[in-house]
């Protein structure tokens, strides 16, 4: 793939581009319909959906409180997206450290 910063090509899997730093892993990791931890009012659903269609958060939250208000539909469909879309994951610096590194649990503590 390439950077959509610099445009240089780097690795499939790459999570920060090598030549000019920019993270690329992350919008990937956007394309999936997910509850982002940062910037939610109640259970980041409204955030989620805007981040997934690229649109502005604040419309999803604008429409979805008109169709909620008006028709009621929209408490419950909150509910059940609240509960079918998973948080987004933990983004890492880096990857998880290599074996010979695991914890050892001492029953002393
Ligand atoms: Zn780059």
């Amino acid at each position: 793939m390439y950077c959509n910063y610099c445009g240089k090509s780097i690795q499939d899997d790459a999570n920060v581009c090598a030549y000019c730093g920019t993270r690329v892993g992350g919008v990937i990791a956007r394309k999936r319909l997910v509850r982002p931890r940062e910037g939610r009012k109640i259970a980041g659903v409204c955030l989620g959906v805007a981040e997934y269609f690229d649109i502005d958060v604040t419309l999803v939250r604008l429409v979805w409180l008109i169709t909620a208000l008006t028709t009621g539909i929209g408490f419950i469909a909150y509910i059940i997206a609240w509960i079918v879309m998973p948080e987004e994951p933990y983004l890492l610096p880096a990857q998880a450290p290599a074996a010979g590194q695991q914890q050892v649990t001492h029953p002393l503590g």
